[in-house]
């Protein structure tokens, strides 16, 4: 392995060990109770308990995502799953289809 490829990695590998840090002390936050006080997950809707949300950053920090507010929401351990296993589109597309569930 190159010096320069190692060093390309570990930039990224610090970038995202400090956003996963901030994640960790939003949960723990006053903000982060009231948003999983419903227990509702943000992409499929269906009430889950808030013991069974977890966090998720809307935009992936291995995508440019950071740990802020307003890219942070309550996920539920389907969508979870079905989120990271998933290229962008078929998430796109995953999406498209609870959006006609919900509409019918
Ligand atoms: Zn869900």
């Amino acid at each position: 392995m190159s010096a320069d490829f190692y060093s390309l990695g570990t930039v990224d590998e610090a970038v995202i060990r400090a956003e996963r840090h901030k994640a960790r002390a939003l949960r723990k936050s006053r903000w982060w109770q009231q948003k999983t006080a419903s227990g509702t997950c943000w992409y499929c809707h269906r009430r889950v308990g808030y013991h069974n949300l977890t966090m998720d950053h809307v935009i992936p920090l291995a995508r440019g995502g950071r740990s802020t507010r307003d890219n942070l929401v309550p996920c539920c351990r389907e969508c979870n799953t079905k989120k990271k296993s998933a290229l962008p589109i078929e998430w796109e597309e995953y999406m498209q289809s609870l959006q006609q569930r919900h509409s019918e």
